[in-house]
């Protein structure tokens, strides 16, 4: 009996662990088995393999019941996820449902989650930038958050090193405040984003119009092809899973690439519930999950431990992994763990029109979705009431206006052949929020899920700086937008609940002291040195950049520390 034993925590016993499949825990997974570690891929949801389960990929619109729109019986059963953009009838089967994954909104928050291989990295927009010193440096310099202990110079090879595999459409751009990268072509700006780019450049000096950074494959790499993907065909049909590989996902890149090195094992339906802490050798010995299935748990052991849940879930995780050594959460000696979680706000818009360049349209689609516009406010100096700044999407179309007035053969005709309308351009803001010590989350006292697990009780909300950025994003583009020669300009405020930017950060923050911060500046958890969190969780600040990116850099810098010191004994 004593021998079986041995032999069945043998099996369960692997170099590393990765929890969460999606963008961080796929790259955790892929360095650490190119490294020759064997390495078990925890993952709470279902399997996706690569093709073979993205059923809607290749359907007609017609094809679908709902022609993609949601039945109202399904919006009414899911408020939150419902006022997501991307929650449509051909990808809805990638997002968790409201009532399936239940949490706690002390406040209101939009928690906008993919529990299943490769996570969000299947529904995410793609917008991929680095963050610079700007954004590095911030905090020592505003003082709104703690330093991060890391500066752009740390980070920017390993920028390099997920942008070259990843494949990331883009131009140098030359500006501070955006760092150029690797990048494959840039998609083109049409002629009115151009034109807004000409204007900006010759009315202002510190504003910016560039084709937005993306994870697709414009013109793939030899590295890319041997990923097995291919070019980007311009569908943007990528929510449903793409068949070409063209954009970064982890079932598409990172995943298969572990795969093939023969130290994966991928186990889904795993509900990693908490990290186990061996009291006498002072350090992480492995995980314990709840099969999502037969609810049975079982502990998996490693020398490394990679946390790669999501922000939100990573937090839930730690929180729960109680010992007589960490009795409020793993590494939480400081009593940070949940707080100063931050996230982005992209509340508000500007929309407009334009009466010139009729003899041009729009043809074809791009998958980068038009222009950005980087950070100008609140860069060399502090020049507004509030802190820090805004990103803004840019965007120019022109749509066919249908007259549906009539009946007959005329009627007929004017839905055959539809006017060309004037364009309409768009902008809306991406802003950085400040992380507050009462922006938390903490586990619940009562309740729990189906797996035993305490739900997570969000408490955030907007704040004074929120509301003056935003004022200044509408005042600034009104501005940008009348230079133009754009007409009928209107703001707007959607007034959202935190979360639906999908974009939370923090709560495991990194930080130069233990007193204040959990992480280290190798992402190692101050007080259980062979735990390692990578994902949102880890930002200490939030920029106004995307944040996926950064992820990824941060986890392949992570793991290549991991792994020299594990070589050096020191795990
Ligand atoms: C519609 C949409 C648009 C977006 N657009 C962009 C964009 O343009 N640019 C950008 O940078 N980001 C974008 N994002 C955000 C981006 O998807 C996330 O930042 C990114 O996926 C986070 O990576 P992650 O590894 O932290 O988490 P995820 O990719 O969410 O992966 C976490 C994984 O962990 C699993 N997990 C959770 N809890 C547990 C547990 N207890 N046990 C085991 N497994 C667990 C989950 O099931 C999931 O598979 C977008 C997201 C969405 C939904
Ligand atoms: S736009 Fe490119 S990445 Fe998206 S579905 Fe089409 S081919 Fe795939």
């Amino acid at each position: 009996m004593a021998n079986l034993n041995t032999e069945s925590v043998k099996q369960r016993t692997y170099d590393a662990i990765v929890i969460g499949s999606g963008i961080s825990g796929g790259w955790a997974a892929k360095e650490l088995t190119e490294k020759g570690l064997k390495t078990l891929l925890l993952e709470r949801g279902r399997d996706v393999k690569h093709l073979k389960d993205y059923p809607t990929t290749n359907m007609y619109p017609y094809e679908f019941e709902h022609r993609l729109e949601i039945p109202q019986d399904i919006k009414q059963a899911n408020p939150v996820i419902s006022r997501c953009y991307a929650f449509r009838e051909d990808a809805m089967h990638f997002f968790v449902k409201d009532t399936e994954q239940p949490y706690v909104q002390e406040k209101p928050f939009d928690w906008i989650r993919g529990y299943q291989v490769g996570g969000k990295s299947l529904l995410w927009a793609r917008q991929t930038q680095r963050w610079s010193d700007f954004d590095f440096e911030g905090p020592a310099r505003d003082g709104f958050a703690v330093d991060w202990p890391i500066r752009y110079k740390d980070i920017a090879p390993w920028y390099s090193y997920v942008e070259k595999f990843a494949g990331i459409s883009g131009n140098n751009d030359g500006l501070p405040q955006l760092p150029d990268g690797e990048f494959l072509p840039a998609y083109p700006l049409n002629s009115v984003e151009d034109h807004f780019k000409q204007q900006l450049k010759s009315k202002f000096n510190d504003r910016h119009v560039i084709s937005a950074r993306c994870a697709h494959l414009s013109k793939p790499q030899p590295v890319h092809l041997e990923q097995g993907r291919a070019q980007c065909q311009n569908r943007t049909l990528c929510q449903r899973g793409c068949p070409f590989g063209g954009y970064f996902s982890s079932n598409a890149s990172t995943i298969p690439w572990a795969q093939r090195t023969g130290n994966l094992t991928l186990r889904p339906y795993s509900v990693v519930e908490s990290i186990l802490y061996d009291d006498k050798a002072g350090k992480a010995s492995g995980v314990r999950i709840i099969d999502a299935n037969s609810k049975e748990a079982v502990e998996f052991y490693a020398d490394i431990i990679f946390v790669n849940a999501s922000a939100l879930n990573t937090n839930q995780i730690l929180l729960n992994s109680v010992s007589g050594r960490f009795p409020n959460g793993l590494g939480n000696d400081s009593g940070v763990l949940g707080k100063y979680v931050a996230f982005h706000n992209y509340r508000a818009r500007v929309t407009a029109e334009y009466e010139g360049l009729l003899e041009y349209t729009t043809d074809g689609r791009n998958p980068a979705a038009g222009g950005y516009v980087p950070r100008f406010r609140n860069l060399y100096k502090q020049e507004t009431d509030f802190l820090r700044g805004y990103a803004a999407g840019f965007s120019a179309k022109r749509y066919f206006e249908e007259d549906r007035s009539g009946f007959g053969a005329d009627l007929k005709s004017r839905l055959l052949n539809p006017k060309l309308g004037i364009w309409r351009v768009g902008s809306h803001m991406m802003g950085e929020t400040i992380p507050k010590e009462e922006s938390r989350v903490s586990l619940d006292k009562s309740k729990k899920d189906d797996w035993g697990v305490p739900l997570l009780n969000i408490s955030m909300a907007y704040d004074d700086n929120d509301e003056k950025m935003i004022a200044d994003y509408h005042e600034q583009f009104t501005d940008m937008f009348t230079k133009a020669g754009f007409t009928n300009i209107k703001t707007t405020d959607s007034k959202q609940a935190p979360g639906l930017d999908i974009h939370e950060m923090g709560g495991v923050r990194m930080g130069h002291d233990p007193q204040t911060s959990m992480l280290n500046k190798h992402n190692q958890l101050h007080a259980c040195k062979n735990v390692f969190v990578t994902d949102g969780s880890c930002m200490t600040s939030t920029s106004t950049q995307n944040p996926s990116l950064t992820y990824m850099a941060l986890t392949a810098r992570a793991v290549d520390f991991a792994v020299n010191e594990m070589k050096k004994g020191n795990l």
